[in-house]
């Protein structure tokens, strides 16, 4: 994948470097590591609205807003470039298109959905519409057997802009009302699966437009989808709960499959068509 030299819109906080507050404890802790598997990407806002009271008063932390750092800062640089990428993307695809701010912060964070951590992967919170990045993930993502190539990275960074799409478009708060309206905790975390997959899609979408909107300076080729390919599938929701030691419980999905995360991923790029992405069709 080619980015260096693609063009930089600015639009990142920078909260490296700040500490959001106090770090939890022991038993917290423990209890957040075991909820990585199962939020590496996303965290569930009420599960962090919990781990925010828990934590009690946490220090604010400061930003700064704009373009990120130094030349030597790669992956500062990285992110400020893929972000205004799929920005350039969605203006063309989406009427009215806002771009989201994105977050870079270590450790854990201030959001408007609640406090952040970094063991729970990368999110977007609806509420205050920015996307929030720790940048140690990318190692978190090779551990579980996802690509540590730089478009594995972009897929994680065009899938949590595709949650701000859905926010853009209502598809998010449709989402919130039919759980809230869900029998049973299957059919409301059915809903989940088709938006996860459908931010996928997106992501797969971005990466099919990603050179026409740039003059070739960004560019996906079909091997760096195979990098997207191998990291979705590592993070299907049944590869994550075999790993975790669990039974893998198809009901209990809020990701979707390992095999569903690739076809949609897939399907948005031979695509590039956001108009493709109906993940809700079937429902
Ligand atoms: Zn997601």
């Amino acid at each position: 994948m080619k980015w260096e030299g693609g063009r930089r819109g600015g639009g990142i906080e920078d909260r490296r470097g700040m500490r959001g507050g106090a770090v939890a404890g022991g038993g917290i802790g423990a209890a957040i590591i075991g909820l990585v598997l199962y939020f590496v990407f996303d965290i569930d806002p009420r599960t962090t609205q919990q781990v925010a009271s828990q934590l009690g008063g946490l220090g604010q932390a400061g930003s700064q807003e704009g373009q990120v750092g130094s030349p030597e800062d790669d992956a500062g640089r990285f992110v400020e470039v893929i972000g205004t990428n799929i920005n350039d993307v969605w203006a063309q695809k989406l009427e009215g298109y806002r771009p989201p701010v994105t977050v870079l912060y270590e450790q854990g964070t201030q959001t408007g959905c609640g406090y952040g951590q970094a063991a729970m992967g990368p999110f977007y919170c609806p509420a205050d519409q920015k996307v929030y990045l720790d940048l140690g993930f990318w190692q978190d993502l090779q551990r579980l057997g996802g690509s540590g190539a730089d478009f594995a990275k972009a897929y994680v960074i065009a899938h949590e802009y595709g949650h701000h799409v859905q926010r853009l478009i209502g598809a998010t708060e449709q989402v919130q009302r039919a759980q809230q309206n869900a029998r049973s905790q299957a059919e409301g975390n059915r809903y989940s699966v088709a938006l996860e997959l459908q931010a996928d899609c997106f992501a797969g979408m971005w990466a099919r437009n990603a050179g026409l909107v740039s003059n070739g300076e960004v560019t996906v080729t079909d091997s760096d989808l195979a990098e997207g390919m191998k990291t979705a599938a590592a993070i299907g929701d049944d590869a994550l709960q075999g790993r975790g030691g669990g039974r893998v419980s198809p009901e209990s999905f809020t990701h979707g499959s390992s095999q569903e995360r690739m076809q949609w991923l897939q399907r948005g790029y031979q695509t590039g068509d956001p108009g493709s992405c109906d993940t809700f069709a079937n429902l």
